[in-house]
Order: structure tokens, then sequence, then C-alpha cells
């Protein structure tokens, strides 16, 4: 009796693990299909300075303009197009739509342009043999020069694979500015700091979401900051939501910010650019 349930539960087990794993290969094909018809889109979601809320940067942002579900967040297709390995193209689309749309912002706005912008790139890509050229590629083909991107990499990209801290030696040379994205957490973000070359911590959102109540949050945003300065780094702080949480990051030493309480992603510039009221 016993061996026939354990049996049972396996058999169920089989059934949810096939049809994920179906579920998961529908998906796949699906993404191949909408990157050749044209269906994603970059969002550009602002990188503001504190306290005057002015406008430095743009992060791009994905997104799957579904013809029939709309639009779809990363979260619900990078993890599927990083293991099929599709994100290699898609980011790579990502990359120079992203290059061309600051560069022409450059041509149309001069000073009111953005100075910089932030791409994601995943763990495959930057492991990928000859990355650097990619990047070298998208600048060249777009006219955008090196100093104006940032590659926004994670702690877990950088960790597993072996190409990684060259690749990002590369870029730095280039002019390139590498950020580590959700900083604080992964397994040994200060440990990855002695050895990884990069410019700026993204300081995840989590820390941030509780920073006005006085508490570990604020203690950990806090030793952050003194860390990225002591290291000479720029601190962002991710998922900025409401004036109390800027008002405090600020307190505590940070410049540079970006959440909804500044501004959503959105496909254009659609920006106060005497920030926000
Ligand atoms: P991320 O790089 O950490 O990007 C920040 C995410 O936080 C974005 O979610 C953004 O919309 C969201 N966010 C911004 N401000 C706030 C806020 O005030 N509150 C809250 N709760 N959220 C905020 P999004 O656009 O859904 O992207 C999710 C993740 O998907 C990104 O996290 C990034 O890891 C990944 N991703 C997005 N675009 C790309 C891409 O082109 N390539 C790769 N490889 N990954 C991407
Ligand atoms: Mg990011
Ligand atoms: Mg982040
Ligand atoms: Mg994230």
């Amino acid at each position: 009796y016993v061996a026939k349930e354990s049996g049972d539960r396996y058999l169920r087990y089989r059934e949810e693990y096939d049809s994920a794993s179906d579920e998961q290969a529908r998906l796949g094909a699906e993404l191949r299909t909408a990157l050749d018809a044209g269906q994603f889109r970059v969002y550009y979601q602002p990188v503001v300075e504190l306290p005057n809320g002015r406008f430095r940067a743009v992060e791009a942002l994905v997104r799957w303009e579904h013809p029939t579900r709309g639009l779809v967040a990363p979260d619900q297709f990078i993890p599927t197009a990083e293991r099929n390995g599709l994100i290699v193209e898609l980011g790579t689309w990502v990359l120079r739509t992203a290059c061309a749309q600051a560069a022409r912002w450059i041509a149309e706005l001069g000073d009111l342009a953005p100075d910089r912008v932030s791409v994601n790139v995943s763990a495959r890509q930057l492991n990928q043999p000859g990355f650097a050229h990619v990047v070298t590629a998208a600048l060249t083909e777009t006219g955008l020069s090196a100093e104006r991107l940032i590659v926004e990499v994670t702690e877990t990209a950088v960790f597993n694979g072996r190409r990684a801290v060259q690749t990002l030696d590369e870029l730095r040379t280039l002019g390139v500015r590498i950020a580590l994205d959700d900083f604080g957490t992964g397994h040994s973000s200060l440990g990855l700091l002695q050895t990884v070359p990069v410019d700026i911590l993204k300081v995840d959102k989590s820390f941030v979401s509780n920073i006005t109540m006085a508490g570990r949050h604020a203690v950990i945003a806090t030793a952050l900051i003194q860390v990225a300065d002591g290291l000479g780094l720029t601190a962002v702080a991710e998922g900025v939501e409401t004036a109390e949480q800027a008002a405090e990051l600020h307190r505590l030493g940070y410049r540079l910010a970006q959440g909804y309480h500044f501004g959503r992603p959105g496909p254009n510039l659609a920006l106060d650019l005497a920030g926000p009221h």
C-alpha cells in the first residue's frame, strides 16, 4: 500500500512535471515567433538625482506586446528565454534598440537627453564568447559613445561563468560602465566586490521598501551606501515608491534613485524634465 501510494504520488509528480515542461517548450517556441514578428518593445524608466529629481539616466526594460494577452512583463518570459538560449538574440536586440534610442534622444534633445542608458544583460549573454564585440558593434552601428552605456549584471551572472570577469574588464576598457543589479540579494554580494570590476551598485528594492521604519532594512541600506562610497562606486536606490523613502535615502547619503515615485517604465521619454513636484 505504501509503495502504491508513493507510486501515485510519483505519477502525479510526472504529470505536473511534464505539463510544466510542455508549457516551457510552447512558450519558448512562441518567443521565437514573437521576436521574428517584432512583438517585443523596450520601455524606459528614469533614474534621477536626489533630492531634486533631476533626470540622469534611463533603464531599458523589455516587454512583450502579445497580440491577445496584452503587455507581458519580463518575469513571465526572460527565464524561459534564458533556458532555451533565445535570450542571446533577444538581449542583442534590446541592446541595439536601447543604444539607437539613446543616440536619437541625444540628437533630438541635446542637453535634455539622458546622460546614460542602462541595459540588463543576462548570465547567458555575459558568458557568450565575444559579448564585448556584440557591445562594440551596437555602439558603432548606432553612433552612441561607450561612456553613455551602462551594462547591468546580477551577482549570479557574474558567478556562473568563467568568462564574466574578463568580459566586464573588456567592456570597462571600452568606457562602458558596469552596474551590479539587485545588489545585496545574492549569496556573496560583498565578497564579489573584492574581485569583480564594477562602477555602480543598484541597491535592491527590498532594502528600500521598509527604509522609513527604523529597522534592519535601514541599517543595511546605510551600510551599503558606506560600502559604495568607500570603494568609490556610485549607488542607485531601486524601487523608490514614496516621497518619504526618497527623503530618507537622501538623508542616508544616496544621490541617485529609481522607482515609481519618479516615473514608471514607459515606451517614450514621457518625462517631466523639471522632476516630480
Ligand atoms: P531589474 O533590472 O531589477 O529592473 C527593475 C524592475 O523593478 C523593473 O521590473 C521595474 O519596472 C521595477 N520597478 C521599478 N520601479 C519600481 C518601484 O518603485 N516598485 C516596484 N515594486 N517595482 C519597480 P520589470 O520591468 O518587470 O523587469 C523585471 C526584471 O526583468 C528586471 O529587473 C530584469 O532583471 C529583467 N529584465 C527586464 N528587461 C530585461 C532585458 O532586456 N534583458 C534581461 N536579461 N533582463 C531583463
Ligand atoms: Mg536592472
Ligand atoms: Mg534591479
Ligand atoms: Mg530585478
